[in-house]
């Protein structure tokens, strides 16, 4: 696939499973084309932000009819809330939407997904924007084209950063981080300067192992991204949006070389 002049990108897709390695080769585009991460982690962040910087306002199951699966009106949400004057009033009611879900533990539907994503890529202007994150699923995919389709936005490029299942679990069973100071290491590449002791050294501080980075949760995740992700890729392709592939799993961490691989896989000088 011959490759874009530099610039010309409006939006990229990246994927890959979760621990690949997605991060640097998005900072490598982001960098490159002044492009910015649109990422689901940040956006869920953001609009649970804004519902959570209201206060406490009870109860949330009153704003939902479990046996019809629905929100109430928004407006009448709005009401409820007593934001029905404030400009960023549909925003903290996406953020009600999903704090619904979040605060449960719950699996988030796509539909609610979707329309944080939507909200998000329009303050964008539907340009400019690395996804990371999004699409997750067919039905994000769709949702995502249609979108697309719908505001003139072209999805020009997936970069699909690969890695193996056993250098993922590998890499995140040694990765260690420091509750106070938030310090990263790994017992393999970075170890702690001493046992439970972080390279600050204050008196707080102490290394841990993130709660999600066990065996079973690890292969949880790659398992959906298998059944749920790699359906999304596929659908994505078929529309005929290239695919450049690139290793997640270089030797050499460097920006340099990330950058190296990232660009000449996607045929950018
Ligand atoms: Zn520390």
């Amino acid at each position: 696939m011959k490759g874009r002049v530099n610039g010309s990108y409006e939006n990229i897709i990246v994927m890959g499973k979760s621990g690949a390695g997605k991060q640097p080769r998005v900072d490598a585009l982001t960098r490159k084309f002044g492009m910015k991460q649109l990422s689901t982690g940040n956006i869920f962040r953001h609009y649970l932000g804004l519902f959570e910087a209201l206060g406490p306002r009870g109860p949330l199951d009153r704003f939902r009819d479990e046996t019809d699966g629905a929100f109430l009106p928004d407006d009448e949400i709005q009401h409820a809330l007593g934001i029905s004057d404030r400009a960023d009033a549909d925003d903290v009611t996406l953020g009600l939407k999903a704090a619904y879900f979040v605060n449960q533990g719950r699996f988030v539907p796509d539909e609610i997904t979707n329309a944080l994503f939507a909200a998000a890529f329009e303050a964008m202007d539907y340009r400019g924007a690395v996804l990371d994150g999004f699409p997750r699923t067919e039905e994000q995919a769709r949702f995502l084209k249609t979108l697309a389709d719908r505001n003139g936005a072209r999805l020009d490029a997936i970069l699909w950063v690969e890695n193996e299942d056993e250098a993922i679990i590998a890499r995140a069973l040694g990765r260690r981080i420091c509750e106070t100071c938030g310090g990263v290491y790994h017992m393999e590449h970075r170890p702690p300067p001493e046992p439970g002791g972080c390279d600050e050294m204050a008196p707080d501080c102490r290394i841990v192992q993130r709660g999600d980075d066990t065996v079973e949760s690890l292969k949880a995740r790659l398992r959906e991204f298998k059944e749920k992700t790699e359906p999304a890729i596929d659908y994505l392709a078929a529309l005929g949006i290239p695919i450049h592939r690139v290793s997640g799993n270089l030797p050499d961490y460097g920006a340099e070389a990330v950058e190296a691989s990232v660009f000449a896989a996607m045929g950018v000088e």
